[in-house]
């Protein structure tokens, strides 16, 4: 191939790719709206958190190594999410776009994000956090643990997942700011009605 068309082909992918982060504490609705986001505009939902509760299942290794970190709600360390987030995006080359949910949730994971973007000439077009007040936060995470059985979902768990997201996550919202492209998005209300916040908030993206 030419330089040339190597060039317009690269144009191409920063021109139509959408890129998008969804952000926020857990128990804010990001894997629900994530995943329905992901399949109305075709991209790929990338769930950190899925794909680790995946590995636990299979037994692989990685699932032995995490374990452990997750069950106590701690943050696994960057440099296996990282790698994992690579990988898995490399299986999808050619994907219209990606919806990242659970990642970053560190500086220094949102700075190789944004290495690997740079690096695939794409760059994400909005990271968007969802708003609910912390007692509704703690309900829903609460019935979850009823319903799913997730051993990470118990309340004190919970607590030490929800002062990590202050201590290492929450600071991304101003690394982001600086970037122009956070944005916030009312997550209460229906399943449909915040779907359809967001989606004025994507389409609206230029
Ligand atoms: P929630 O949707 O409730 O916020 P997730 O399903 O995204 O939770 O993540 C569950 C757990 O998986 C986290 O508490 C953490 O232990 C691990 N994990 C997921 N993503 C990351 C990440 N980007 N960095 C470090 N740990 C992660």
């Amino acid at each position: 191939m030419s330089l040339r068309g190597s060039s317009d082909a690269e144009k191409r992918n920063i021109e139509t790719m959408l890129n998008l982060i969804f952000f926020g504490p857990p128990g804010v609705g990001k894997g629900t709206q994530a995943a329905r986001v992901a399949k109305f505009y075709n991209l790929i939902h990338v769930s950190t958190g899925e794909i680790l509760r995946e590995e636990i299942r299979l037994q692989t290794d990685l699932g032995m190594k995490v374990k452990d970190v997750m069950a106590r709600g701690e943050l696994v360390s960057d440099d296996l999410l990282i790698e994992l987030l690579e990988n898995t995006c490399a299986k999808h080359k050619g994907a219209r776009g990606f919806v990242f949910d659970g990642f970053p949730r560190t500086l220094r994971q949102a700075e190789a994000l944004d290495e690997m973007m740079k690096r695939q000439n794409c760059k994400v077009a909005k990271v968007i956090a969802l708003d609910v007040p912390e007692e509704e936060l703690l309900r829903r995470l609460v019935n979850r643990a009823i319903e799913q059985g997730r051993t990470d979902d118990t309340v004190e768990v919970i607590k030490n997942r929800l002062i990590i997201y202050q201590n290492y996550t929450k600071p991304l919202i101003d690394f982001y700011k600086k970037q122009g492209i956070f944005v916030g998005v009312p997550g209460v209300g229906t399943i449909e009605d915040v779907f359809s916040s967001l989606c004025t908030v994507i389409d609206n993206r230029y």
